[in-house]
């Protein structure tokens, strides 16, 4: 059976990517030996890292503009500690939007002050605030441009006299941004650019060393930087398949070429929500996530009859996390169109027979 995989992540990756990464797993580059078996600081791993690095940047668009991309370890969640490790001398400004933008926000908190610049919280975060001021003098803002739980994105991002720092884990290379408005960004692999197990860190080497504390080398980017990325074991396999990803999206035209597939996915899919009385949106209207798309149906008596619908048409990890039930359909980068038209189909369907 054809399977439609809208798992939030780890999640669907392209198939040629998974063919080539399965692969090299049992011959890597025709060496006779697996890309999981031979020494990362061969030049055979060293190229690909090296080639990963440089492909983020490009694809980000921020080559020769003083930024570092890494590939480091601890997931996204490892960010949040780094980001403050790093950077947080005395007070920052973290804008709370969901689950993770509150656990960057804890982490934070054990090393400096934090100040909420604004919080949706009071709405289950089904919205993004706006006009919310941000004071002069803070060492950073955070911000996390996609809220992979409840559905909510970010389309502006604030002018700061201090750094930008944006968690971009479950939308980063799926629309075009100006990204050398952002000074760190972080993102762990397992949405749209590989399995779990690596984080890509891109980071403008002039905003770090700026503070006081001793940083232990595994959470300091300089040490990382200094060590090209391989300052201890990377995650080989993660690493390699990631590469192969930031491959595959330059072959297809890079952002550019894959920003308007995600606007028409989301839009096939919000239109179907929208018209359809039975289905009801959680996220505010202007702030719907073009990844995560979080929806319920009016009336709950109709659950067993719908999720039996879905599971039937081949669908697979529809549910919502449980901070928001219903429903949530990621569609990354490699989630092909033509899911989401099978998904709106169930969904017509399930209104015919209602
Ligand atoms: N930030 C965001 C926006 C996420 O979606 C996630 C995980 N889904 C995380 C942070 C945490 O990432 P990790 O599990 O890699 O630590």
């Amino acid at each position: 059976m054809q399977r439609h995989n809208f798992s939030a992540g780890p999640c669907i990756l392209p198939k040629s990517v998974m063919e080539q990464a399965a692969a090299a797993v049992l011959d890597f580059n025709d060496s006779g030996l697996s890309l999981i078996e031979i020494s990362h600081r061969s030049p055979d791993f060293v190229s690909v890292i090296e080639e990963a690095r440089s492909l983020a940047l490009e694809l980000l668009g921020l080559e020769n503009q003083g930024y570092q991309a890494l590939f480091l370890q601890g997931g996204a969640s490892t960010g949040f500690l780094m980001t403050a490790f790093n950077l947080l001398q005395n007070k920052a400004g973290y804008l709370n939007t969901g689950t993770w933008s509150s656990k960057a926000i804890k982490e934070a908190k054990l090393f400096g002050k934090v100040e909420e610049l604004a919080s949706s919280k009071n709405a289950n975060f089904n919205y993004i605030p706006k006009g919310y001021a941000v004071p002069k003098g803070l060492d950073f803002v955070h911000l996390t441009s996609n809220n992979t739980i409840f559905g909510t994105q970010l389309f502006e991002f604030p002018e700061t006299d201090c750094p930008l720092v944006c968690d971009m884990s479950s939308d980063i290379f799926s629309r075009e941004l100006d990204f050398s408005q952002f000074d760190l960004i972080y993102a762990g692999a397992q949405k749209n650019m590989g399995p779990a197990g690596t984080t890509l860190v891109v980071v403008k080497e002039e905003i770090l060393g700026q503070v006081s504390r001793t940083i232990p080398s595994m959470m300091d980017f300089q040490v990382h930087i200094a060590k090209d990325s391989m300052f201890n074991t990377p995650s080989v396999f993660a690493v390699y398949t990631s590469m192969l990803t930031l491959r595959w999206l330059k072959d297809l035209g890079g952002i550019k070429a894959i920003a308007p597939i995600n606007d028409k996915k989301a839009e096939l899919l919000y239109n179907e929500i929208d018209r359809n009385p039975l289905f009801t949106g959680f996220a505010k209207t202007d702030d719907r996530s073009k990844m995560n798309a979080t929806f319920n149906l009016v009336d709950a008596s109709g659950k067993e009859r719908f999720d039996q619908l879905w599971q039937k048409a081949g669908i697979n990890g529809l549910a919502g996390h449980r901070s928001v039930g219903g429903y949530r359909a990621s569609m990354y980068n490699a989630l092909p169109i033509d899911s989401v038209q099978v998904l709106v189909d169930v969904i017509q369907s399930f209104e015919k027979d209602y």
